[in-house]
């Protein structure tokens, strides 16, 4: 078992990556989101779950994050995550979860310049309505 305060070592935990590209409350809600995601695929390259009433896809393997909610649609072009995407990365295996969050914080901190690996950000919805 380890207890939170071994933590102090100066590796971040994925939820203080996380916090870097999402606030404080929505942070907090996607904690308690995340005994509600179920995922359907969850390998290295891709991650597709369900969650509460969304869908959310990692695609790894392009650095590619789609997904639906009206948050993420304001959130994306300042690539910050809703609860949704949030509590995704966050149930993620550790290994994992750790890479992507400091990946997205990385990109969040420096939208133009410096970005190790730009994640685009899609929005996505159910279905098209016909015009
Ligand atoms: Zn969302």
């Amino acid at each position: 078992m380890t207890s939170p305060q071994d933590a102090a070592t100066g590796v971040n935990t994925a939820a203080e990556s996380l916090a870097a590209c999402t606030e404080a409350g929505r942070l907090k809600r996607a904690v308690k989101l995340v005994d509600q995601v179920n995922f359907l695929v969850a390998d290295s390259e891709l991650i597709i779950a369900a969650v509460a009433n969304y869908n959310v896809v990692i695609d790894v393997a392009t650095r590619r994050i789609q997904h639906g909610c009206r948050d993420f649609q304001g959130q994306a072009p300042s690539r910050h995550l809703c609860k949704h995407v949030a509590a995704t990365v966050l149930a993620l295996d550790e290994q994992q979860s750790l890479s992507i969050a400091a990946e997205l914080a990385d990109g969040a901190a420096a939208p133009e310049v410096g970005i190790v690996v730009p994640w685009r950000f899609e929005v996505i919805t159910r279905f098209t309505p016909g015009r």
